[in-house]
């Protein structure tokens, strides 16, 4: 059984979540600001505050919008809200800013604030890595973690391994609330700033320190039936306090079984639908880049796409050879996201990701700049054109 619960937009509720410690240190103040601003869900906040304050919270809740940075933040409030060990009195109505319901400064609080509570688990596929060989799942060590985020090799599901050791994790008793939030996850160069904090364990890695955590929602594909199906029964019968979160678009992106299990909350931005996450956003370039990344699918002069593309950004736009390769990524990013599940490809878009991490680096340590980019766009067509 399904509860939809229509939360009506408020309007007048201006929210802005402040967690001050909220932000990753990498981004700027701008940045933050400028992501935060874009984070607030009035009716889905006053949705919870109402929940909270009459005790009525359920076990599982798929939180449903396009912004996923601020599904996100949305339930990393609950779960500080749930483990303040210094709550405040509630107001008399909804204050206007869910948080308040959270004294913000008991270590439980900063904890959550900084994406670091124990009892807080991102389930994604850069987040929880288990060790598949032994024959009972553990989480692998922090060396592994390292090599595994060195070589970006991340795994494209959230496998059965993992779901085996957070359903053990689950059945050892604790004080806390445990609270479990299910979401995809991608990590970009640094130069686009998160608007999350990513969770300590994918943080505290040194080969994640220029990379930039990126929330994405959940898709159908990045569950197998079987890591699901293990889940299910635990969703039915959840362990005592304990929340779960799932944050999608839509339910279709869910199974059916997870999404009758819990209670879907649309979660509609102040701002609209935006996605964009704080990515710098270069719309003036947008075509350019269309009609270029066209053009690598095909057979052509690897030369007149140099020729043409050092054209368009360095003499043209003034950019440096780096900026513009920053906007080809984020524009292959945006391309990615856009056609339907079934036709996006990982394993292109990573290899075209990588390809131009490593052009980067080359570009770093001063290696010609017309030859770097000539062997990148070679790549490219290479990745682009077999697809
Ligand atoms: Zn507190």
């Amino acid at each position: 059984m399904q509860t939809a619960l229509n939360v009506t937009p408020l309007g007048q509720h201006g929210l802005t979540l402040d967690d001050s410690e909220a932000a990753s240190a990498a981004n700027t103040e701008a940045s933050r600001a400028a992501a935060l601003a874009a984070l607030s869900l009035p009716s889905a906040e006053q949705f919870f505050w109402g929940a909270i304050t009459s005790g009525s919270l359920a076990h599982g809740y798929v939180l449903k919008g396009r912004n996923t940075a601020a599904l996100y933040h949305l339930a990393l409030t609950v779960a500080q809200i749930a483990n303040c060990t210094a709550r405040p009195q509630p107001p008399e109505s909804f204050s206007g800013r869910l948080a308040d319901l959270a004294c913000g400064q008991c270590k439980a609080c900063r904890w959550v604030m900084q994406n670091a509570h124990p009892a807080v688990l991102t389930i994604s596929r850069l987040t929880y890595q288990i060790d598949d060989s032994k024959q009972h799942p553990e989480l692998i060590s922090s060396e592994a973690l390292e090599k595994l985020a060195n070589k970006a090799n991340w795994p494209t599901q959230i496998k059965t391994g993992q779901v085996e050791v957070l359903i053990h994790q689950l059945s050892v008793s604790s004080d806390a609330v445990r609270v479990v939030i299910f979401t995809d996850a991608e990590e970009l160069p640094a130069t686009f700033p998160a608007a999350v904090t990513a969770p300590c364990e994918w943080r505290s890695l040194e080969a994640t320190k220029d990379r930039a955590f990126h929330l994405r929602p959940l898709q159908r594909n990045l569950f197998n039936a079987a890591s699901v199906n293990r889940f299910l029964k635990i969703l039915e019968e959840p362990p005592p306090r304990t929340l779960f979160f799932f944050l999608a678009e839509t339910e279709e992106q869910l199974l059916e079984t997870v999404v009758s299990r819990c209670q879907v909350i649309p979660c509609t931005s102040k701002s609209g639908a935006s996605d964009a996450e704080g990515v710098p956003h270069s719309a003036g370039y947008q075509d350019f880049l269309q009609d270029f990344t066209h053009r690598l699918t095909h057979a052509g002069d690897a030369f007149a796409w140099a020729a043409d593309f050092e054209s368009f950004f360095v003499q043209e736009h003034g950019l440096k050879l780096t900026q513009a390769l920053e906007q080809l990524q984020h524009h292959l990013q945006v391309r990615w996201m856009t056609p339907t599940l079934q036709e996006r490809d990982f394993t292109a878009y990573k290899a075209g990701q990588t390809a131009i991490d490593e052009a980067l680096r080359m570009l770093a340590s001063k290696t010609n700049e017309s030859q770097t980019l000539l062997n990148l766009l070679l790549t490219l067509h290479q990745v682009f054109q077999i697809r």
